[in-house]
């Protein structure tokens, strides 16, 4: 029914429990998905787990063993901010082979989606803000080793800076980092990105797409990528619990559309992750994650008609 795959597992729930972070909010995506008709059964794939050589592609043999023997100290489990469980780690290493999945399968299709993912602020050694594993930063170092692709970018929407991709990526003239964010949010310090857009509180609709068009702009004038991942979160929406910027459901459409655009024009793969979401009510973080991924068969048919 969709002109792309959608990867996804019923464990990539977190098992969180009452948390601001809703983990529940990947089986409720699916689910919507499915039942509002807009994709199919066979729309989906299954995602294996990351293997640990995957994983060790980006994070620190000792971290990884830590994470696997749940001997993470009180100090690394308060700073991840989510109590570790054996299901949080069987969960974060799926979203790692599920953002893998989705990166090959767009290499093949033009587009895919994991509806998951995008824990942008784990850094090699450590984990942090409810991310434990770089499944995007994992992805991308996969398919370079695999010689699948050379080049990539990673065009972060999420409301706040993606700290630990930037530092993972830092100094690698292979792979372009953009995040545009709230400046006066979590995390301190943001260390740089290739191109990074600091926000002021409460920008809306027509100025964020404005100022993320100029930039992209600028971002396909320096580099040219093989693969782009989009880490679209939904909590720039002014309803967001831990963000502090003001766009409408309908700006995110625009944001979305935008990027999927730059994608289109340029004849770029593009694979999505979904990252936070953290809306007051869980329906509407729902409905920004959904809406992403109509945007992209927007124009994944778009650009068939092109073909
Ligand atoms: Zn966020």
């Amino acid at each position: 029914m969709l002109p792309f795959k959608l990867v996804y597992h019923d464990r990539y729930d977190l098992n969180l429990g009452a948390h601001v972070f809703p983990s529940q909010k990947y089986r409720l995506v699916h689910e919507a998905l499915l039942n509002e008709r807009h994709a199919d059964a066979a729309d989906f794939l299954l995602p294996e787990p990351a293997r640990d050589e995957d994983v060790h592609l980006v994070h620190s043999q000792e971290y990884v063993h830590k994470l696997k023997t749940g001997t993470l100290s009180y100090a690394e489990q308060l700073r991840l901010e989510i109590p570790y469980s054996v299901e949080l780690i069987d969960a974060c290493w799926l979203a790692a082979g599920g953002s893998i999945l989705a990166a090959r399968r767009a290499l093949l299709d033009g587009w895919a989606a994991n509806i998951g993912g995008g824990f942008h602020h784990a850094y090699p050694d450590h984990g942090e803000g409810f991310c434990v594993l770089n499944d995007v930063a994992i992805a991308i170092r996969r398919l370079q080793m695999d010689r699948a692709v050379e080049t990539a970018m990673v065009i972060d929407t999420d409301v706040h800076h993606g700290n630990g991709t930037a530092a993972i990526f830092g100094g690698d003239a292979t792979v372009y980092t953009l995040s545009i964010h709230q400046e006066n949010n979590y995390p301190y310090p943001k260390p740089p990105s290739n191109l990074d857009i600091n926000l002021e509180d409460g920008v809306g609709d027509d100025d964020y797409v404005g100022i993320l068009e100029k930039n992209l702009h600028q971002a396909f004038e320096e580099f040219q990528p093989g693969l782009i991942f989009y880490v679209g979160g939904a909590d720039p929406y002014r309803e967001d619990q831990l963000g502090g910027l003001a766009l409408t459901l309908e700006g995110l459409k625009r944001r979305d559309a935008l990027v999927f655009d730059y994608a289109r024009r340029h004849r770029v793969p593009l694979a999505i992750t979904l990252a936070g979401g953290y809306a007051r009510r869980v329906a509407d973080t729902v409905r920004i994650h959904v809406d992403t991924i109509l945007a992209a068969r927007d124009a994944a048919q778009q650009s068939a008609a092109k073909a």
